[in-house]
């Protein structure tokens, strides 16, 4: 008991330069394994009743508070429920304002994104669904997937002389599980996408959580960040799972037992810890 009380007062000893000034502070999240417990079907994600409150009073009190994600910005938010906050979706390419109704394309890549959904257009759609590839659009990416194909070793040799020929038209294969994508530009990341969040935001201090791989992209532009001195200072906080990789926790300022765990922090961010008057 008086070590939950222990690791409780540091968690909110390491909070409190933001709770102190919401008004300057950033908070990003991850979803999947984060603000929603990780579900057998990705379809059937969903942000407990708590979790969306706590993240709506948050809205209403920080200078930004986003979930970075690489599902569509759109999706992320029918998951999350929350309107008012901003959504970084597919690695950043997409950004969807609070209430608003479209996402936003990053402009940049408009060009390539065109030219990564000519080149599936231009794939013989039978050749590709008799190999077991089922093709997903995901706006400026396109994805085809194997898992539950009837021979997913050979849809997989299949996808790889895709994945060829789109490397030669300039385009950008990523490599998933049993996930081909097709990019249009390289090195997107939950990295690329903080960056690009913060940069437009006058944030001096960031809060990044996360439970996977990916998100240590995003512990590394806080890094990056505080280096170049764009931020004051930067929060890393780890949600432990089975599944996680060690690293995460290595590389956090502190680490929380699962989405129950994160909702602890969104509790203690929500409360501020500052005199209202400074
Ligand atoms: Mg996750």
């Amino acid at each position: 008991m008086s070590d939950a009380t222990g690791a409780g007062s540091r968690l909110a000893e390491l909070l409190d330069p933001l709770r102190a000034a919401p008004a300057a502070s950033a908070l990003l999240f991850d979803i999947d394994g984060t603000l929603a417990p990780i579900a057998p079907d990705p379809e059937d994600a969903a942000v407990p009743a708590g979790t969306r409150d706590a993240l709506r009073s948050l809205a209403g009190q920080y200078r930004l508070v986003a979930c970075v994600t690489g599902r569509r910005a759109l999706e992320a938010r029918w998951i999350v429920g929350v309107e008012e906050l901003v959504y970084s979706g597919n690695h950043g390419l997409e950004l969807l304002r609070p209430h608003a109704t479209e996402q936003e394309l990053d402009s940049s890549v408009a060009h390539d994104a065109r030219r990564v959904r000519e080149f599936v257009l231009d794939l013989d759609a039978e050749d590709v669904s008799a190999a077991g590839l089922r093709l997903e659009s995901k706006g400026p990416i396109q994805a085809l997937h194997w898992r539950g194909a009837a021979d997913e070793a050979s849809a997989e040799q299949f996808a790889e002389r895709i994945a060829g020929s789109a490397e030669s038209a300039g385009l950008f294969p990523h490599w998933g599980r049993k996930v081909l994508e097709i990019r249009p530009v390289a090195g997107i990341d939950k990295g690329t996408a903080v960056e690009r969040l913060l940069t437009e935001t006058d944030a001096g201090m960031a809060l990044f959580g996360g439970d996977d791989r990916g998100d240590l992209a995003a512990f590394d532009a806080l890094d990056r960040l505080v280096a170049t001195g764009a931020l004051r200072s930067a929060v890393r906080i780890a949600v432990a799972s089975d599944e996680g990789p060690p690293e995460l926790a290595d590389r956090a300022d502190a680490v929380v037992d699962g989405p129950e765990g994160f909702l602890e922090v969104l509790h203690l961010l929500a409360h501020s810890g500052g005199d209202p008057r400074d």
